[in-house]
């Protein structure tokens, strides 16, 4: 077993968070986790009461968010694993979809994780290591109808996350954007937050798309829990990959999307070195 680390996680009241958390007690790491209520807290907390601690905080408090990680790190320890881990899917056509959705999607998915790395980056970089892990997504690869929001807010935290590993490179710091496919968390339930339908244009496109997602609530391919060791073995690796797919799902759409995406640089490549000199 490799030694025991302290790894802080983002939303650890179910799906992926709740999982990894589990899975890293399970081999002796002690784990923080972040919730919004006092009885997640409680259930947390329960799981481990030696090595579970959970502490509350909404990602978007973003003037929290530094007092969290200075208390944390006296009471617990230095972290030495930030999973950015919370986050939702924000479902609707984009023309349907009010920029203060979008903004609340991009608050949570990109600035709650970028403000969590800002907190804890002077005390990783003084200690010269630490490992970021975060949660994007295939659909910070891939894109569908429907989910436009979602999709940026994925697209940007895949190409934060991949800065930031040159960034911190020098340092001993690790960065791994993981991005699942489907998985069987509450995602496309209970925290899915769907716009209300206005354009009757867009029902042919979307209303399928939107039926099948509903259909596969539950039944989606990923178990959580396989996502989770897969995390931790990339947690407890000397050389953590800068990006994880996870599911074959996520494999197959994204190498398809990486080759068409190829074959369309190639298609306009006349055109595209036309611009030089
Ligand atoms: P989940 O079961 O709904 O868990 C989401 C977690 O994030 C919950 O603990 C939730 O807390 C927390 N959260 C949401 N908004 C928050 C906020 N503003 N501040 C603090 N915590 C917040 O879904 P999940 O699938 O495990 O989601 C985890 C991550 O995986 C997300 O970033 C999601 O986009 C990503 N992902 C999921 C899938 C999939 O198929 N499941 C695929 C690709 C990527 P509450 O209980 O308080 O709401």
């Amino acid at each position: 077993m490799s030694s025991s680390k302290i790894i802080f996680i983002t939303g650890v009241s179910s799906g992926f968070g709740r999982a990894l958390a589990q899975e890293a007690i399970n081999h002796g790491h002690r784990v923080v986790g972040t919730v919004r209520s006092a009885e997640a807290k409680a259930s947390f907390e329960a799981l481990a009461p030696a090595s579970a601690f959970a502490r509350l905080l909404d990602v978007t408090d973003f003037t929290a968010i530094d007092g969290v990680i200075a208390e944390v790190e006296a009471a617990v320890g230095p972290i030495d694993v930030l999973v950015n881990n919370a986050g939702y899917g924000h479902e609707g056509v984009m023309e349907e979809s009010s920029l203060d959705e979008m903004k609340r999607q991009f608050d949570v998915n990109v600035f709650g994780a970028v403000a969590m790395i800002k907190a804890l980056l002077p005390l990783m970089r003084q200690r010269r290591g630490g490992h970021i892990l975060n949660i994007t997504s295939m659909g910070g690869f891939i894109t569908l109808p429907g989910i436009a929001y979602y999709c940026g807010s994925k697209f940007a935290l895949e190409g934060i996350s991949e800065t930031l590993s040159q960034e911190l490179q020098p340092f001993g710091i690790a960065v791994t954007a993981v991005a699942p496919g489907s998985f069987r968390t509450d995602w496309a339930g209970r925290s899915m937050v769907r716009s209300p339908r206005a354009i009757a244009d867009y029902d042919p496109l979307f209303n399928p798309l939107r039926q099948a997602r509903e259909a596969k609530n539950g039944k989606q391919l990923g178990d959580p829990v396989k996502a989770a060791q897969a995390m931790l073995a990339v947690i407890e690796s000397d050389s953590p990959p800068t990006h994880l797919l996870l599911g074959s799902d996520a494999l197959g759409l994204v190498r398809n999307k990486l080759a068409v995406l190829s074959a369309e640089i190639d298609a306009w490549e006349h055109l595209t070195r036309s611009t030089d000199g």
